[in-house]
């Protein structure tokens, strides 16, 4: 066995219904006395509650998907304005993303408290989109130097969005099992992921207002993106970067739709990545496994539906193509790339 294995250092807690005391706990850990607490709009009266305690300089409300820059310019304006010494965040992948682009060009340290499966929490990568053009990159910077999970604040996540941004989480242990620098530690992580994903999932959607799937989706949602911060992105990660930012589609239901067409697409050349997620659902094949969970979980089957316009699937492919990544299980032409993204657009069966 020959690998190098970079394990990104922070701390992370699991308190449910606790939000309030951990995070302010956490603040205190960093020494601050000027906190900016980012959360959108929508969020403002949780994020009072969990920043409660907190010695707040600035209420930061304006969030948006994928961190439009102007909207990361204001927010580090305001970071400056009101001298922050840390950022508090309390919401789904946007505001993470919102905290992580001010901390990339202030340095501020960050304590997340993640309302979403997207966990963008626990990983050193940021991005910003200009001009529907997405931008990303790693920095040591940008990974909260904490993490506040409190199950408590995911009970208002809807059904629909619960299984779309759990099946974000999936697609992240899917892909850290043939990142381009996926090993044997991130596929562990990524296996144990899945195993948590495909039993929480089906009991958040059973019982949306239990804790214990919630518990263990958020649970499965932090190995998938240790595994993936760790793998980096792999063949799916690229084509939802590249629908993201051109067509500005939603985040989470975009990787639920894609990931069944290159889980299908790679499992063949991949037959150690397959055994593993197959083993980890506890099916025949993986593609088997994932079907049965997307069923129960009623997640959406066409970028269609999702608001991506057929003529775009040619400027996609070509975008895709020159981000696939060299390590992919199986080489990647136009042709399988239109044949893919056609099929994910249509919701036709993955082959
Ligand atoms: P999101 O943060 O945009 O949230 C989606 C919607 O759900 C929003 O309207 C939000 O207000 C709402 N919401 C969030 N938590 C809620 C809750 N508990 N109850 C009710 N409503 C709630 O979506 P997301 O899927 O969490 O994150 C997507 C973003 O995160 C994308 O920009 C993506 O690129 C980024 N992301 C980054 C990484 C990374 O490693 N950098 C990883 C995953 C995702």
């Amino acid at each position: 066995m020959r690998f190098t294995h970079r394990t990104l250092s922070q701390r992370v807690r699991f308190a449910s219904g606790d939000a309030a005391a951990a995070l302010a706990e956490e603040v205190t850990a960093l020494g601050a006395s000027r906190v900016m607490v980012i959360a959108a709009a929508g969020k403002a009266e949780v994020a009072r509650r969990v920043a409660d305690g907190l010695p707040v300089a600035h209420w930061h409300h304006e969030t948006a998907m994928h961190v439009p820059l102007p909207v990361a310019e204001r927010a580090r304006a305001a970071a400056r304005e009101h001298r922050a010494d840390a950022l508090a965040c309390v919401g789904g992948g946007s505001t993470t993303g919102l905290a992580k682009a001010v901390a990339l060009t202030t340095g501020l340290p960050i304590v997340a408290v993640p309302t979403t499966y997207a966990g963008s929490e626990a990983t050193d990568v940021w991005g910003l989109t200009d001009n529907g053009r997405k931008t990303t990159g790693a920095d040591d910077r940008v990974l909260p130097r904490a993490i506040v999970y409190d199950a408590t604040l995911t009970l208002t996540l809807p059904a629909d969005l619960s299984a779309a941004s759990g099946l974000n989480a999936l697609a992240h242990c899917v892909d850290a099992m043939w990142g381009p620098r996926a090993d044997p530690i991130d596929r562990a992580l990524a296996g144990e992921g899945i195993r948590a994903l495909r039993t929480g999932l089906p009991q958040v959607a059973d019982d949306p207002a239990g804790l214990p799937g919630r518990e263990l989706a958020l649970y499965g949602a932090y190995l998938a993106a240790v595994a993936f911060a760790s793998a980096g992105s792999g063949l799916h990660h690229k084509i939802c970067h590249v629908l993201g930012g051109m067509f500005d589609l939603p985040h989470a239901r975009t990787h639920a739709v894609v990931l069944p067409h290159v889980l299908a697409f790679n499992a063949p050349a991949a037959p150690d990545a397959e055994a593993r997620i197959a083993a980890a659902f506890g099916t025949g094949t993986a593609i088997a496994g994932l079907d049965l969970l997307r069923v129960r979980l009623h997640a959406p089957t066409a970028l269609r539906d999702l608001g991506m316009p057929e003529d775009g699937i040619a400027a996609a492919v070509r975008a895709v193509l020159g981000a696939v990544p060299a390590n992919n299980p199986r080489p990647v032409t136009a042709d399988d790339l239109t044949a893919l993204l056609r099929a994910a657009w249509e919701g036709t069966e993955p082959r």
